[in-house]
């Protein structure tokens, strides 16, 4: 049984504390930022067992080896992409599941933003840790990856409850329900989630972590049906002001 809970970082990222209440094992997913990362962990104990990485960034993973020299924890990351990303303890690739304490994380592979790119899945409460694939009513730009790619991996997420907490990398959804309100006007579940996110911001407060449900109704990105639809928004979210 995890509890999560988002470190707000630099300008508008989000680290992830995960914690496992029975046996005190801690996780954190993408410290990069220092201060404020040793802060939360202080605050939840003091342990850190597992750094887990997303995906190569450097708002993603810039103070890891800080973190890892100050805690002594194991850093896991994508396989694929243990190249660019800090020395890691664990390499990882779908299929393979991440022990903490006693909860555990499927790992996920999914390309689009990065190719690299992995996600982590906890089941007990069920929580997604998707980085820069999935924001709330957004998803990644295509740096590296293809449509194709985003849209396979956007699928990964199909089978997952509608009560799954997701974890995203970045507070984007501002901007994000701009263009989603843009691109489906006549969705009332989307218009009416806009507006909370709308108080919610101006109230200085944090939108993350959404629920996969929320989105299925209301995130263009990942209701678009083909690869074709989601490339042709992605397209036209790069060029929306
Ligand atoms: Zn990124
Ligand atoms: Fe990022």
């Amino acid at each position: 049984m995890i509890t999560v809970r988002a470190v707000p970082i630099l300008s508008d990222n989000y680290a992830w504390l995960v914690h496992d209440a029975p046996s005190g094992a801690t996780a954190i997913v993408d410290p990069a930022e220092e201060a404020p990362i040793l802060a939360a962990i202080e605050a939840a104990g003091g342990r850190l067992d597992l750094i887990l990485l997303t995906h190569h960034h450097a708002d993603h993973i810039a103070a890891a080896d800080a973190v890892r020299a100050r805690t002594g924890a194991r850093m896991v990351g994508a396989r694929a992409d243990a190249h660019r990303l800090p020395r890691l303890d664990a390499a990882v690739a779908e299929g393979d599941t991440v022990r903490l304490g006693g909860a555990a994380a499927r790992v996920l592979d999914t390309p689009g933003h990065t190719v690299g790119h992995i996600a982590y899945v906890f089941d007990d409460p069920s929580v997604l840790l998707c980085g820069d694939t999935l924001f709330s009513l957004g998803c990644g730009r295509l740096l590296e990856g293809t449509a194709a790619q985003m849209f396979a991996s956007l699928r990964k997420f199909a089978g997952l409850a509608d009560d799954t907490l997701v974890c995203c990398g970045h507070e984007y959804t501002e901007s994000n329900a701009r263009f989603a309100v843009h691109a489906d006007p006549g969705n009332a579940a989307l218009a009416a989630y806009a507006a909370q996110v709308t108080a919610k911001r101006a109230a200085g407060q944090a939108t993350v972590p959404s629920r996969l449900g929320e989105e299925r109704a209301c995130n263009p990105f990942l209701r678009a049906a083909d690869v074709a639809t989601l490339a042709d928004l992605r397209a036209r979210k790069d060029n929306f002001r």
